[in-house]
């Protein structure tokens, strides 16, 4: 069983099929008739003016983050984000913008007062970086699929319209949120300026994500990933699952976030491993084994022997991703092989 991640998720039947019969056109010439379904329909879904089919997750984030901050200027992101650490520090590289890191709260939220300090008491002093836009992860990976509620998102955009400065949303399980939470996207997206997700995760298309926010934010962005070189020709080819991913898939998240509720319950019930099955809230469960029992790293290595594959997440979080491809008698045998390999370290280690 494959715990790496959501990503590994193949094509549908309906996907593979979609693909061969897509209406095609030359996307940069916005003329990809299957694109333009695509990027029309994902705007409406969300609430938002406008949207662009990008390549990956991190393109739709550098792109987004570089049509709002001006060289110079800091971006306010999680330290414990996915755009601060796994986006190879693309807006400082491409963008000249400093990352300005903000501790993460347990629950994927940055304190409203912790985003006020960045503030400089004069702006008009030159000495300042001036903050030009806040990144929130929804849901937060590394807080292990943490969905930020609607309450704290309204708490940070009544923040970010007093301090003038526009909110991006890295929503990559954004439709694992709205389903956790019982909402529409569209209740999640007014508290934000602009937006991305991936439909290569739990939504299981093979590539790409959405970029969306006003029409004047998207042209900005639309001109940045040509620069970037994520202009693409005839990527109907890509767009067409990506249409059965929006309009076939986003219901069954829900059984992802059981499965993975089932998972927690049953590890916590192991000797050594740590977790609070209360706290899984999506598809993503992390926890923590007694090191007196076993490192992670070795923790990691005996359950690849036993064909479990899982991740770390720093700190020596272990991640379990649950995904289109983990049914519940993969959850039962997935517990017991995890409490028989603890259970032959405990008797090595007394
Ligand atoms: C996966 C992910 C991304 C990046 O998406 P890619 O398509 O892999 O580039 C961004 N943010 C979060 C929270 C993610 O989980």
């Amino acid at each position: 069983m494959n715990y790496l991640s959501d990503t590994i998720t193949k094509p549908t039947e309906e996907m593979m099929a979609s693909i061969q019969h897509a209406a095609l056109g030359d996307d940069v010439y916005g003329e990809d008739p299957t694109v333009n379904r695509l990027e029309e329909f994902a705007a409406e879904l969300l609430g938002m003016e406008s949207a662009c089919f990008m390549p990956s997750g991190t393109m739709a984030n550098l792109a987004s983050i570089m049509a709002h901050c001006p060289r110079g200027s800091k971006v306010l992101v999680g330290d414990e984000s996915d755009i601060y650490i796994f986006e190879a520090g693309g807006a400082s590289v491409c963008g000249g913008i400093m990352y300005e890191p903000i501790p993460t709260q347990p629950n994927g939220e940055l304190a409203i007062q912790d985003l006020e300090k960045v503030f400089p008491f004069d702006p008009e002093d030159p000495q300042f970086a001036l903050p030009a836009l806040i990144c929130l992860e929804n849901t937060h990976n590394r807080c292990g699929g943490k969905v930020l509620s609607l309450s704290y998102l309204k708490e940070v955009y009544e923040f970010s319209r007093k301090r003038k400065i526009p909110i991006h949303m890295d929503g990559a399980r954004l439709f694992n949120a709205a389903c956790a939470a019982g909402v529409d996207v569209k209740e999640i997206m007014q508290y934000a300026d602009s937006v991305q997700f991936c439909l290569s995760k739990g939504l299981s298309a093979p590539i790409g994500s959405i970029a969306a926010g006003s029409k004047e934010h998207i042209k900005k962005v639309r001109t940045l990933r040509k620069m970037l070189g994520g202009g693409m020709r005839q990527v109907g080819i890509m767009a067409a699952p990506a249409l059965v991913a929006l309009e076939k898939m986003t219901s069954r998240l829900r059984d992802d976030h059981t499965r993975a509720k089932k998972l927690a319950q049953g590890l916590s019930s192991i000797p050594g491993i740590k977790i609070n099955p209360e706290e899984v809230e999506t598809n993503i469960v992390i926890f923590t084994v007694d090191e007196d029992i076993c490192t992670w790293q070795r923790f990691l290595a005996l359950n690849e022997n036993q064909g479990l594959i899982f991740s770390e997440m720093g700190y020596g979080r272990i991640r379990a991703v649950i995904h289109r491809h983990i049914s519940d008698d993969d959850i039962s045998s997935t517990i017991s092989t995890v409490r028989s390999v603890i259970e032959i370290e405990m008797t090595q280690t007394v």
